[in-house]
């Protein structure tokens, strides 16, 4: 055994010193006066190197200790223990801090407490790491989480489990600040169509400063009477904020944010686009010339609740038809497909109708320029048609002159119950179209493409310069040719623009505001995808608080 420093260790009697001090390596005594520095109201006894790490030795300066009941002074010594304390690591080694403490006897023999354990200086009841190694775990959980930051923190010797790094980032205080000025109110969803949440932005500080676990108008009202002294509120154009902030800050200038007045013309764009159907073909080359044009008062018509179950219907059968085909093609027979999609056989056959089996529908070729010309006549009754060609010697079934005729009665079909439908795949979707509109810039095909569609219907030449009109005063803060375009917007006789318009006229002090004062959501949406990018890490664990706390956590200076 050899001690370099070894101060006051003749103190310790030997069976406290445990086994693995005893047999210590040689630290120099430079480091130990450094270390007196640091260790105030400490006595170093011994500082030692043992299996990679640091051990400190220390005992408290003091002789006398105060007992915490009466308070009275005591000089009597009752017994000894071994407290230890880790630290963050010093050149690599793991530090440690075993501290011989004592255990006193109260001078008072009326006093409830006999004995008590003295108080170490600069290190907490209890406490099993240093204030150090709790603030890197806690800061590390809140920057990169539970799981990762364990990993982080064991790359600096510090072995903890994932749980404790998380106790540590709830310990964390994260009070809101008291004042801000200018505050960005917007939602966030926590569980999609399940709950929403409000994130609360500062604007001076350029920082999310609290989240709250709903967007009512309610909890943002309580939050702002418990944060007087808002001047300025950005939020968007749901009431609930509006609401909210008239309640809790009414002296507070409120501002419809330019960047949710652009989406609310882009979702107008949408809505009009999907009730106005029938965007045109790319290349009018491509359009039916025996297309009826859609009537005009349809494209206003949004899709009722039924059209919408149509839909969605014809949509199954579709895929399940393509599913079908597919199997059929690697060879599947009817009955096992029934068999595997527990359906009757005769509905796999009809599924496979429409399906031309080039080989049977052969039979066919003889009598097709017959049932062509039939056709046109006007005879679709595939019975009379049936027996029209079995008089001239057909010998094939019913099942396949019905194949044969379905891709005409479906061409026939579509026609004659949804025009519209029929040019689906070369027209243009309500997003495609709301983004073609509201870019600023745009190639020379898609500057056509928006060309031809302004050029199909004065409808959406109506619609395009209005939305550009729209965003032009938004973007250039023209706040008077707003004013213009809500007029143009509502004289339109457009039942969309004119809906949009009057949502507008509703919140008007706040849309001018948004359009004249300074502030934009920008920011605001940027927390708001830190925010997602955060709570996806977080794989849907961990509460609200959590997030919050993640969410508004930065790191020092
Ligand atoms: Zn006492």
């Amino acid at each position: 055994m050899a001690i370099a420093y070894a101060g006051a260790i003749s103190r310790l009697s030997d069976p406290y010193v445990p086994r693995n001090i005893a047999a210590a390596k040689i630290v120099g005594t430079g480091l130990v006066s450094l270390l007196a520095d640091v260790l105030k109201g400490y006595d170093i006894e011994l500082v030692t190197v043992v299996d990679g790490r640091l051990r400190i030795v220390v005992q408290v300066r003091n002789d006398t200790a105060v007992c915490p009941a009466c308070k009275r002074v005591s000089s009597r010594v009752h017994s000894r223990y071994w407290r230890s304390l880790a630290d963050v690591t010093a050149f690599g080694l793991h530090l440690e801090l075993h501290a011989y403490a004592r255990r006193f006897r109260c001078e008072d023999r009326g006093c409830p407490q006999r004995f008590f354990a003295e108080r170490l200086p600069d290190i907490p009841a209890r406490a099993r790491r240093s204030d150090r190694v709790t603030t890197l775990l806690a800061y590390t959980a809140l920057g990169v989480g539970g799981l990762p930051g364990r990993r982080v923190a064991r790359l600096y010797g510090l072995n903890y489990s994932r749980h404790t790094l998380l106790r540590a980032a709830r310990q964390v205080v994260t009070d809101s600040p008291k004042t801000v000025e200018v505050l960005g109110v917007d939602d966030y969803t926590y569980r999609r169509g399940v709950n929403y949440g409000t994130l609360l932005y500062d604007f001076s500080e350029r920082k999310v400063i609290d989240l709250l676990p709903e967007r009512s108008a309610e909890f943002l009202a309580t939050w702002l009477r418990a944060h007087p002294g808002v001047k300025v509120i950005s939020r968007d154009r749901g009431g609930s904020y509006a609401q909210g902030a008239r309640e809790g800050a009414p002296q507070a200038i409120q501002v419809a944010d330019r960047f949710h007045l652009m989406q609310n013309l882009g979702d107008c764009l949408e809505r009009l686009a999907q009730n106005g159907i029938n965007l045109k073909p790319v290349t009018p080359a491509t359009e039916q010339p025996s297309e009826p044009p859609p009537p005009p008062s349809a494209p206003f018509r949004p899709p009722s609740r039924a059209e919408q179950a149509k839909a969605a219907t014809r949509q199954r059968r579709q895929s399940r038809q393509d599913l079908i085909r597919d199997l059929v093609q690697q060879g599947a027979s009817i009955s096992s497909i029934a068999a595997t999609l527990h359906l009757n056989r005769k509905t796999v056959r009809r599924y496979l109708r429409g399906v031309p089996d080039n080989a049977l529908l052969r039979i066919v070729d003889p009598y097709a320029e017959f049932l062509q010309r039939r056709w046109k006549e006007g005879e679709h009754n595939g019975r009379t048609l049936l027996a029209e060609i079995r008089a001239k010697g057909y010998a094939g079934s019913q099942t396949i002159l019905y194949d044969f005729l379905h891709p005409w009665r479906a061409n026939d079909g579509a026609s004659r119950r949804a025009p519209a439908l029929r040019s689906a795949p070369q027209t243009v979707s309500p997003r495609a179209f709301r983004r073609l509109v509201l870019m600023k810039v745009r190639t020379p095909d898609e500057e056509s493409l928006l060309a031809c569609i302004a050029s199909s219907d004065p409808f959406f030449s109506t619609s395009i310069s209005l939305a550009h009109e729209f965003a032009r005063t938004v973007r250039e803060h023209d706040a008077s040719a707003f004013d213009v375009w809500l007029g143009a917007a509502t004289d339109a006789r457009l039942p969309d623009w004119k809906a949009f318009a009057d949502s507008l006229r509703h919140d008007i002090e706040a849309v001018h505001n948004g359009i004249t004062l300074q502030w934009s959501q920008g920011p605001v949406e940027g927390s708001i995808h830190r925010l997602k990018l955060i709570k996806r890490a977080m794989y849907g664990r961990g509460g609200h608080d959590l997030l919050r706390r993640r969410v508004i956590f930065h790191l020092p200076g």
